[in-house]
């Protein structure tokens, strides 16, 4: 068998927000694609017409650009493989059910719902198998005349897939080896219905994946279940030989506790379990995300990958391109992933350290305008430069932290503990003649200031510092105060000194 090129897709269905655990399952995808040179497909899954929600295909689109996960073909991407919405890809499941048919490998079942609930009463454990369907009404049970007149009546029917049982099926996964499932413990499942015309999951996933040339499926844990169907079907379709190799990831658990993660667990313990704001249109209610949040879309990508795989070193911190170089599937564990949301705090943290000044900025800037600053954005950045290192999780923790860049203290509370520990008796003196200093410098830069401020307070043994804080920020936060007189400028540090010494004397 020639080497086939490497094709991954991501194939969400549209009934609601993305999970992060999605975000997850495609960031894997994109990294192995990425990593063995080959494309990244989006496809929509959307045969299931009850739980479609409309906008959730443009939420999921939107959260991969905000990420900046891009795809090689698909949905809004174009591609020959097209199309990639399964809504429209009707006619071509049909062709692929008619072949089931005619080569025995599926039949027509024609029960009811109300049959089939009385069945499952009357029978513990009913399932639709080789042991059933015999006293079913089906086009393997019934004569097939009646098969005929039925189907020619306009009569509802499904199609099932017809499981030989007693057989060992064996899941060729990349993470948990060979997997082993008797096919006895598989039902017939329904692989398409004539009341929408259009085919289940089972059998649109396998039938694209197959004519998108797919050759790798990597998804959620949850779906393990179904791929002893699939690797049936894909042999009753005569497809063995191009079947994928799959990859089940590790379920995402609980911060605490056992069990999955939920979304309840997000509203519990304050973390967001959607990579974007979600307005459910049909509740109505809305959900955070992590980018309304104010997560870095780094720091989510660096902190997901790291939930059930590791480079197999100490290292955390990696850059996308980092991931896949490093990233191996076969190393992802089988072992659920604890949702560690405090680390992904920490990660938002150092990526905020890591990222260029001027390209936080703007968020900042915002928050600056919500409180009725305006500034050019050179100064917004260089004070996010001088505060982001006080251990902030989010940009917008930085307001309480630097309000006083942008505007001056207006009283002075004597019965704050650093003005009345830093504010003694000597204080307006010193800050006179530091005014005095100030004003006579023509280089009031950082340096500039420094040189002749540490001169002035060696040789006359002045310690200066404290109280400057109170005069410019009115209490003891703030960066270092050459930093911050030479952001003020000479005439708001002067102005600002002066006002203190006039005020507290
Ligand atoms: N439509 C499925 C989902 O919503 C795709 C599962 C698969 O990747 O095979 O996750």
């Amino acid at each position: 068998m020639t080497q086939r090129k490497v094709r991954v897709r991501f194939a969400p269905s549209p009934t609601g927000a993305l999970h992060i655990g999605g975000v997850r399952t495609a960031l894997y995808n994109y990294l192995f694609a990425r990593q063995h040179g080959g494309e990244f497909i989006f496809r929509i899954e959307d045969t299931d017409s009850s739980r479609f929600v409309p906008g959730a295909e443009e939420y999921i689109l939107e959260s991969f650009r905000w990420l900046g996960i891009p795809f090689d073909e698909g949905v809004s991407f174009g591609g020959d493989h097209g199309p990639y919405r399964q809504s429209e890809r009707r006619e071509i499941y049909k062709e692929y059910v008619r072949q089931l048919l005619d080569g025995g490998k599926a039949y027509y079942a024609f029960d009811t719902p109300e049959e089939l609930e009385s069945k499952r009463k009357e029978v513990q454990n009913f399932q639709y198998d080789a042991s059933t369907r015999g006293m079913m009404r089906n086009s393997l049970s019934l004569p097939e005349a009646e098969v005929e007149r039925l189907l020619s009546g306009g009569a509802q029917y499904v199609v099932r897939f017809k499981v030989e049982p007693g057989e060992d099926v064996h899941v060729d996964d990349m993470i948990r080896g060979d997997v082993v499932i008797n096919s006895s413990i598989l039902d017939d499942k329904v692989l398409y219905k004539s009341a929408d015309e259009l085919p289940t999951y089972h059998l649109a996933n396998i039938v694209d994946d197959h004519l998108m040339e797919v050759t790798h499926v990597i998804r959620g844990e949850e779906w393990l279940p179904s791929a002893p169907l699939h690797v049936l079907l894909y042999r009753a379709f005569g497809w063995a030989d191009t079947m994928p190799k799959f990859a089940h990831l590790p379920l995402l658990l609980k911060p605490d506790g056992k069990g999955k993660l939920s979304k309840r667990d997000g509203d519990r313990l304050g973390f967001p379990v959607f990579p974007l704001e979600w307005h459910d249109p049909k509740t109505g209610e809305v959900s955070s995300g992590y980018r309304e949040s104010g997560y870095l879309p780094e720091a989510v990508l660096n902190f997901l990958a790291l939930l059930g795989w590791n480079p197999g070193t100490d290292q955390e911190i990696m850059s996308l391109d980092e991931m896949v170089r490093l990233f191996d599937i076969t190393k992802c564990s089988k072992a659920g992933a604890k949702f560690d949301y405090v680390k992904g705090l920490w990660f938002n943290r150092e990526y905020i350290l890591k990222k260029d000044n001027m390209e936080l900025a703007p968020a900042f800037d915002k928050i600056l305008r919500q409180n009725g600053i305006e500034a050019p954005m050179e100064r917004v950045a260089a004070v996010v430069g001088m505060m982001k290192m006080k251990k902030i999780n989010f940009i917008k923790e930085l307001w309480p932290l630097c309000d006083f860049f942008f505007i001056a203290p207006e009283t002075y509370d004597r019965e704050d503990k650093f003005v009345r520990k830093n504010w003694t008796g000597t204080a307006a003196a010193d800050m006179a003649e530091l005014a005095a200093l100030l004003e006579g410098l023509d280089d009031f830069s950082v340096e500039g200031q420094k040189a002749a401020v540490d001169r002035w307070a060696e040789e006359t043994g002045r310690k200066p510092w404290n109280p400057w804080r109170v005069a410019l920020v009115g209490t003891g936060k703030g960066p270092d105060m050459y930093e911050l007189s030479a952001f003020l400028g000479k005439e708001e540090t002067l102005r600002r000194m002066r006002k203190a010494i006039d005020i507290l004397k």
